[in-house]
């Protein structure tokens, strides 16, 4: 009896499940690779999910990653609707909901992270939505068609670009931050400060320093929330954004080592032989990623799609460790913010340009070297300090902060 190759299985079809299936055939991997899928969708873009897909200005059908027969003729076998509930690390092999059994030579964990709950009375009403999915995002829209009063839990990425849209589509919306700040794990105070000046000049409504009691219905369809101080804000939809969790379960049951997502090497290698973890699952070893932790479980894009590769550099036995410098974006209102690296409590901020204009950068110094930045509508300062940053470019704070300075001179 002759037994078939050993194949590589993904579990999770998004941005670093399909990054890999596509860097892995690029680098010659030759053998089968099987990816599944839990949504009935095909991997598609998550961005637009909480900005155009709300405002009307991104068709659905523009969201898919790849072309139509991308999986196909890549070799892919693309599975979706399809769950994997057991891992067995010294059997290789992995567990369906439906009871199938698919024996694996490589296995990669691409399973990403859920919305935390909010845990009060309430919050199963009618009206709460989280946003994670398109199907998520494709109800909130609903919603919107009858709501006019929108109440947004949490004040992070997700929260903050779901109050512009829903801001945009006319919704009265008031954004409820337990923090008493926004953005408060990612931005320093002076950054915190200017957003939410900009949402308030752009009619949101912001509660800071406080969090969420109890959410109140009537016929079973939410209409107030209650602040931990008593207050309550009239509202016919919630959504939340309160921060997700990694999923690792899988990984957990199979004692696979976890902390803070699934712990991964610089090439995504986890403590189980020939399993991988990537994307926002992964806690993955930054290798001489300037400024940054030894380790991080970063939610981003660029984090997936870099994890990727260096994952799948390794299977074809040419490793190449994941070393990238963080890269982030977000689109509020008219306001584009691009941040690059990972700023520091104690890093010397020094600010270009005109905050009033919104138009501007903040850059981060550490021990004089360049270690991150973040920028509002200034796409060349953000791709310039990227390359900067790289190469821990020592630069005099007098330089970053004249604006008839020429930045460009800096990268020879
Ligand atoms: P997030 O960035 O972690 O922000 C969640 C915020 O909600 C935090 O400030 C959190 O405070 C606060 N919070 C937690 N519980 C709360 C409560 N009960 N009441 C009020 N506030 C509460 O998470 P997110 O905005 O939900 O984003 C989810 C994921 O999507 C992340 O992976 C994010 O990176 C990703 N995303 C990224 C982008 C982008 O890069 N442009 C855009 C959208 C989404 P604590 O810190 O105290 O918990």
């Amino acid at each position: 009896m002759t037994r078939a190759a050993p194949a590589l299985v993904i579990v999770g079809a998004s941005y670093a499940g399909t990054q890999l299936a596509a860097s892995a055939r690029e680098l010659g991997f030759d053998a089968p690779i099987v990816m599944l899928g839990e949504e009935p969708h095909a991997p598609y873009q998550r961005p637009p999910l909480s900005k155009g897909v709300l405002t009307g200005k991104t068709a659905v059908d523009a969201l898919a990653l790849r072309g139509a027969d991308f999986f196909d003729a890549q070799g892919i076998d693309l599975r979706l609707g399809q769950r994997a509930t057991a891992l067995d690390p010294a059997a290789r092999t992995v567990t369906l909901a439906d009871g199938t059994t698919l024996d694996y030579g490589w296995l990669a964990l691409a399973t990403g992270a859920r919305c935390r709950p909010l845990q009060v009375p309430g919050s199963t009403l009618a009206g709460v939505f989280n946003l994670r999915t398109l199907d998520d995002a494709l109800r909130v829209s609903d919603a919107l068609a009858t709501a006019t009063r929108a109440c947004v839990i949490g004040g992070g990425f997700i929260g903050l670009e779901v109050a512009s849209a829903l801001a945009a589509r006319g919704a009265a919306v008031t954004v409820v931050e337990s923090q008493p700040r926004l953005l408060a794990r990612s931005f320093p105070p002076a950054m915190s400060t200017y957003l939410a000046d900009a949402h308030r000049q752009r009619d949101v409504e912001l509660v800071l320093g406080h969090g969420v009691r109890a959410l109140h219905g009537a016929s079973g369809q939410v209409r107030q929330v209650e602040l931990d101080d008593g207050r309550r804000i009239e509202c016919d939809m919630v959504v939340l954004g309160i921060g997700v969790q990694p999923n690792v379960e899988l990984a957990r049951q199979a004692g696979i080592a976890c902390d803070n997502g699934i712990l991964a090497d610089a090439l995504g290698r986890t403590s189980a032989p020939d399993v991988i973890a990537i994307g926002d699952v992964a806690n993955m070893a930054l290798a001489a990623c300037p400024g940054a932790p030894a380790r991080a479980r970063l939610e981003s894009i660029q984090a997936a799609n870099d994890g990727a590769r260096a994952a799948a550099s390794a299977l074809v036995g040419r490793p190449q460790p994941f070393e990238g410098v963080p890269w982030f974006w977000s689109d509020q209102h008219q306001l584009k913010l691009q941040m690059a690296g990972l700023p520091m409590p104690g890093d010397e901020v020094v600010a270009r340009g005109d905050m009033r204009a919104d138009r501007f950068s903040l850059f981060y110094l550490r021990e004089g070297a360049l270690v991150a930045s973040h920028s509002v509508n200034r796409p060349a300062e953000h791709m310039l300090s990227r390359k900067l940053i790289a190469r821990r470019a020592r630069i005099d704070p007098r330089q970053l902060r004249d604006e008839s300075f020429d930045l460009k001179t800096l990268h020879g």
